[in-house]
């Protein structure tokens, strides 16, 4: 998520409005930070929206101060002190039209009543006069607002045909706020459920990501699945019969979430157990999660089970999963699926108290190397990793605590097994 806006964002937004205004243009915030303030939240980012052309915007804060990245939709980026997010000034526009099912083809500039109604949502269409205190209200976002409804702005059907991400917009607004999906707009969503593929898929996934590390991501599993989308993002996976589903959601809700791999390989465990291995591969690479997200959806539904399992006589196959770069989310995962499965939670415990451990009697250096080896008189080969296995094995079992008897150790398992030294 990112960061929450400071006092100083804040003031730098009122003072990007101030100076539209002093010019002589109309400015409001616009969209997301006036809903967030309405209930009470920090908004993430400030957004202007203006009836000064871009051309005006750029030459009223000077070039330096302004980047065009989003000149063709009428934003222009407004800079303020280094240590504060920016703010994106956008010129009241329509979209002209819609073909390709998520951008508009064109747009126009326009006035603020329109540029209202060319938003998603009614808590979304709201602008707010800061030099009046006022909220400007075209779309009744207020009411909905006080109603705890997300409502389309206009005809829902006509709203989701045009750009289809909406749909997974009103299930994340609607769980974090937990909203009402006002009916008609609910049923328009489940009409173009199928269409939702029209979307790129890292649109989708960012959505998804966003809804399910969330703390209300029970209620965003849950509205995916009313409103149909469910069943067309986790195309891979099989359907659940009523009780799974809710063995799911009690899953995902009791489970710590930090990352998205972690939520989509609690979400394939649901479907599949064990055998989900296969599965996390094909959707979490389909939905281009980052290499990073993919291994440790990965490592969670491989390693989790060894953890819920572990115990001290298995501490030297252990030990590699707790160092993994995955452990923590590994961790988390065995605990959320013992839990689920009404396990004994023994494993687990162990796991933590382990991964507590300061680093060096976690993952102590290793009392042997290849050079010890060499030393021996041991012909460098495959066979090296498998006595400097052995070695680590022993040493974290504890039998092994110093260099000289590992050492030690060696020269007599190399004794008793003269057919690998002498390879
Ligand atoms: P968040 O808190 O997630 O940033 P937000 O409402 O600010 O929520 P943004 O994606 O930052 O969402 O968009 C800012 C505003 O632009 C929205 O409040 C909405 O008015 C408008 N908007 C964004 N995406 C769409 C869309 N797909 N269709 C119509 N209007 C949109
Ligand atoms: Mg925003």
């Amino acid at each position: 998520m990112p960061p929450e806006t400071t006092d100083a964002c804040r003031d730098f937004a009122l003072n990007v409005v101030e100076r539209l205004a002093a010019a002589g243009f109309t400015a409001f915030w616009a969209g997301g930070c006036v809903r967030d303030q309405l209930l009470g939240r920090q908004p993430k980012d400030f957004d202007v929206a203006t009836n000064a052309t871009p051309g005006e915007v750029r030459s009223l804060f000077g070039r330096n101060r302004t980047l065009p990245i989003g000149q063709s939709f009428g934003v222009i980026t407004v800079l303020g002190r280094r240590d504060i997010s920016p703010v994106e000034v956008a010129t009241f526009r329509e979209d002209v039209s819609y073909s390709d099912g998520r951008r508009p083809d064109a747009i126009q500039f326009s006035h603020a009543r329109q540029d209202a109604f060319r938003r998603d949502f009614t808590i979304n269409g709201l602008f707010f006069d800061p030099l009046n205190d006022k909220v400007v209200d075209f779309v009744e976002g207020q009411r909905d607002l006080t109603n705890k409804v997300l409502r389309a702005i206009g005809d829902a059907e006509k709203r989701f045909d045009e750009d289809k991400l909406r749909m997974l917009r009103a299930i994340r607004f609607a769980a974090d706020f937990q909203f009402e999906i006002e009916p008609r707009t609910m049923a328009a969503i489940r009409c173009h459920a199928t269409k939702i593929k029209q979307v790129s898929v890292e649109r989708i996934s960012g959505e998804l990501a966003k809804m399910l590390v969330h703390p209300r991501r029970q209620t965003a599993l849950r509205l995916l699945r009313d409103s149909q989308l469910y069943s067309e993002v986790f195309i891979e996976l099989p359907e659940l019969g009523e009780p799974d589903w809710h063995r799911l959601e009690a899953l995902i809700q009791n489970a710590k979430v930090d990352h998205f791999g972690v939520a989509i390989a609690l979400i394939a465990w649901a479907h599949q157990g064990q055998e989900a291995g296969p599965i996390i591969k094909d959707l979490t690479k389909r939905l281009k999660l980052s290499n990073d997200e993919q291994n440790r959806a990965d490592h969670a539904i491989k390693y989790g089970p060894v953890l819920a399992g572990a115990c001290e006589p298995q501490w030297p196959s252990v030990q590699p999963i707790l160092i993994s770069d995955y452990a923590e989310s590994t961790l988390d995962f065995a605990e959320a699926t013992t839990f689920a499965m009404g396990k004994s939670h023994d494993g687990i415990k162990f796991c933590r108290t382990r991964f507590s451990w300061p680093t060096e009697q976690l993952d102590p250096e290793p009392l042997v190397t290849g050079e010890h080896l060499r030393k021996l008189g041991l012909q460098p080969g495959p066979h090296y990793r498998i006595w400097l296995d052995r070695v680590r094995t022993e040493q974290l079992l504890g039998h092994l605590v110093t260099e000289d008897a590992a050492v030690q150790w060696l020269v007599e398992e190399l004794g008793d097994s003269d057919s690998t030294a002498a390879e």
